[in-house]
């Protein structure tokens, strides 16, 4: 089953909740980047807060989420937009930690617990907007919840999770976003909050072959649930020979005639997808007699 995520409203519009199914698109992370277990969970739960966050934007509206702790992971990277598009990158995907004390991934072992969680809206606007809030648990999931409530000013409950199989593989990747609007019950808010205590981890969910709709419906602690949109999500960059191409012209034509004379080429590594891109000593002649307009 292809990855998928869905958006519904919930107690006569006053809760907005968002669930989705990642595996495959976390799966493709965790190909590309070779990323081991702990790091897996880290990149793998930042896609799944990525992809939520990016699915409350219209469609070619872009976001960045990026996570700068002090732990051995290094930066996190994810870039999403309104179509349910996603990429993302860890700074060093070879982490693996012993579990933690409750027998689960050390995902805070591995992104630290003092730091920056940040977040660049392109809205098609002038400025991008940008929000900012300190790392306040580094397992993401909270981060995320804090950043939304701090930020954005919206009360929500944020869950991301990752399940990883024993050969590093992923085996199920998802997470759910729940958003309380402006006048909605204390009565509700504690139906919901009691609902998620008694509630496991979506990726566990999720390996039971629960569908994110199911997953929703029994979050939400309420029937009055109305399904507003299905929207595919994949991994999926944007980068191309041509986009490397326009960086490698910015460096100037000395700086082209030294690659040519000293490495006969260039390689350019994509580092949101970890696609490689070859420059002949042809290919960057010809972008060096671009600058000089020959
Ligand atoms: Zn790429």
């Amino acid at each position: 089953m292809s990855d998928y995520l869905v958006k519904a409203l919930a107690y006569k519009g006053f809760v907005r909740a968002y669930a989705v199914n990642a595996t495959e698109t976390v799966a493709e992370a965790q190909r590309r980047h070779d990323t081991w277990n702990t790091a897996s969970a880290a990149l793998g739960r930042t896609l799944v807060g990525g992809l939520m966050l990016g699915a409350t934007l219209k469609g070619d509206d872009r976001l960045t989420v990026k996570i700068e702790g002090d732990g051995p992971a290094g930066a996190i990277v994810v870039d999403s937009n309104g179509k349910g598009e996603v990429k993302g990158y860890i700074k060093n995907p070879h982490i693996s930690l012993p579990l933690n004390e409750i027998g689960k991934i050390d995902v805070r072992g591995a992104v630290g617990t003092e730091g920056m969680f940040t977040v660049i809206k392109d809205l098609g606007l002038k400025e991008p907007f940008s929000g900012q809030t300190p790392i306040v648990s580094g397992e993401i999931g909270e981060d995320f919840t804090y950043y939304l409530a701090v930020s954005e000013q919206i009360p929500s409950a944020v869950g991301v999770s990752v399940l990883v199989d024993t050969d590093d593989s992923i085996k199920t990747a998802g997470g759910f976003m729940i958003q309380i609007m402006p006048g909605a019950s204390d009565e509700i808010i504690d139906q919901i909050e009691a609902r998620l205590k008694e509630t496991a981890r979506i990726s566990t969910l999720l390996d039971e072959g629960q569908t994110p709709e199911e997953i929703l419906q029994n979050l939400l602690a309420t029937d009055d649930v109305f399904f507003l949109e299905t929207m595919p999500v994949q991994f999926k960059c944007d980068c191309s020979k041509e986009k490397f191409a326009s960086a490698i012209i910015t460096l100037g034509a000395e700086q082209i005639q030294e690659l040519i004379d000293q490495d006969h080429g260039a390689e350019a590594v994509c580092a949101f997808c970890n696609n490689k891109y070859q420059y002949s000593e042809e290919d960057l002649y010809a972008l060096k007699q671009e600058i000089l307009g020959e």
